[in-house]
C-alpha cells in the first residue's frame, strides 16, 4: 500500500478523499495536515512546513485546500520532493498552474491535476460515442443551488474563488474530455452580485472549428431540480449527458456503464495516481481552466440583486 497525506481536511475531503483512500486496497491513508479538522484514527499535524520535516517517509500528498491557498502548499510540496495530487481547480491562475507542472516535471515527479467529474461514469461512453459524429450544436446546462452545496463558503465569492465557475468548471472538464475537437471562447457574460467578487450566474458562447454551436449556462439560483447536463445535436443522433456525467442518453435511450465505472469518481481519482505514480508520469490538463480565465477576460460583467447566503 501507498502511503499518502491528505491536507486540508474540510468538506471534500471528509465526503469524498477519506471515504476513497479507506476503501482502497492501494492506499493507506497515514497522515492529515489541517489547522482544525481531523479524521479519527489517523495522525494529524496542523503546520504543513513541520509535517514535511516529520514525515519525509509519506511520498504522495493530496491537496485539498480552496484554491487560492493550495499553490503555496503545492510548491512547498514538490520542493521538498514529494508527489501531489491537486483537488480542482488546479490554482487560482493559469500561471500557478503551469509553475507546478514545471515544477513537477524538473523534480521528476508526478503531479496529478485531477477533474473529477471527467471520472464519472458514462464519460468515457460519451467520448468514444462522440468521436466519430458530427456535432451540430451543444448546450452545457449547469444550474445549481449554492446555498445547498456551498453552505458558508465566504471563499468561493471571494476572488480565486471562481464563483460559478466552481461548480462550471466540472461541465467544461467534461466538455474538453468529451470533443474531439478543441474550442475556444467567443463572448461571455458574467452575473455577479452587487456584494460580491465572483460571478453568481455566467453565459458562454464558443467557437467550434467545424461550425457547431457550443454554449454553456451556469446558475447559482437554482432552487428546485439541480441540473448538470449537456446535450450534443449531432449528423447521427443527440446525446444527453445527465446527472453531471453520471447517466447517458442517445436520442432518449438511456445506456449503462461497464461495471469498472461504477465504482466512483473519486475512487478512480485516486486509483488513476497509482497508475501515474507506476509510471513515473504527470497528468496536467489546464484546459478547463484557460476557459474560465478566457471567461474572466472577455465577460461582460452585468451587476444582480445582492447575495446572502
Ligand atoms: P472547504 O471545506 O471550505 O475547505 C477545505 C479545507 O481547506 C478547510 O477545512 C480548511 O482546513 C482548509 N483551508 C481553507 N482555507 C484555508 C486557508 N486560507 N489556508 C489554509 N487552509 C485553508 O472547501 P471544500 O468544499 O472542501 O473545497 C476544497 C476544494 O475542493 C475546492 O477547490 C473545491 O472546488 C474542491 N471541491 C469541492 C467539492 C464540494 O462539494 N465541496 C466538490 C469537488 C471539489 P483547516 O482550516 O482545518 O486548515
Amino acid at each position: 500500500m501507498i502511503d499518502i497525506a491528505l491536507v486540508g481536511i474540510g468538506k471534500i475531503a471528509l465526503d469524498q478523499h477519506v471515504p476513497a483512500l479507506k476503501s482502497s486496497d492501494a492506499w493507506n491513508l497515514a497522515a492529515t495536515v489541517s489547522r482544525s479538522g481531523k479524521v479519527k484514527g489517523v495522525e494529524s499535524h496542523a503546520d504543513f512546513d513541520a509535517f514535511l520535516k516529520a514525515r519525509p517517509d509519506i511520498r504522495v500528498i493530496s491537496l485539498c485546500l480552496p484554491p487560492v491557498p493550495r499553490f503555496d502548499y503545492a510548491e512547498a510540496a514538490l520542493r521538498a520532493g514529494r508527489h501531489v495530487m491537486l483537488e480542482k481547480p488546479p490554482g487560482a491562475t493559469l500561471s500557478e498552474c503551469e509553475k507546478l507542472a514545471e515544477l513537477a516535471q524538473s523534480q521528476r515527479l508526478t503531479l496529478y491535476a485531477t477533474w473529477h467529474s471527467r471520472a464519472a461514469a458514462m464519460v468515457p461512453a460519451a467520448k468514444e460515442w462522440l468521436a466519430d459524429k458530427s456535432l451540430k450544436r451543444l448546450q452545457v446546462t449547469w444550474k445549481e443551488d449554492v446555498r445547498r452545496w456551498h453552505p458558508g463558503q465566504d471563499w468561493i465569492w471571494e476572488p480565486g474563488g471562481l464563483g460559478v465557475f466552481d461548480p462550471g468548471i466540472n461541465a467544461l472538464s467534461i466538455l474538453t474530455e468529451i470533443l474531439p475537437d478543441k474550442l475556444h471562447l467567443k463572448n461571455a457574460t458574467l452575473e455577479v452580485p452587487e456584494n460580491k467578487q465572483g460571478p453568481i450566474a455566467a453565459a458562454l458562447d464558443f467557437v467550434h472549428p467545424h461550425g457547431a454551436k457550443v454554449s454553456a449556462d451556469f446558475d447559482w439560483r437554482q432552487e428546485d431540480d439541480q441540473i448538470w447536463q449537456i446535450e450534443a445535436v449531432t449528423d447521427a443522433g443527440a446525446l444527453l449527458l445527465d446527472e453531471g456525467g453520471g447517466r447517458m442518453f442517445i436520442d432518449g435511450q438511456e445506456h449503462s456503464a461497464s461495471a469498472a465505472a461504477l465504482s466512483g469518481e473519486y475512487p478512480r481519482l485516486y486509483a488513476r495516481m497509482a497508475e501515474l505514480l507506476a509510471t513515473g508520469a504527470c497528468d496536467t490538463d489546464f484546459e478547463p481552466m484557460r476557459h474560465v480565465a478566457d471567461a474572466f477576460l472577455l465577460g461582460h460583467r452585468k451587476i444582480v440583486d445582492p447575495f446572502y447566503d
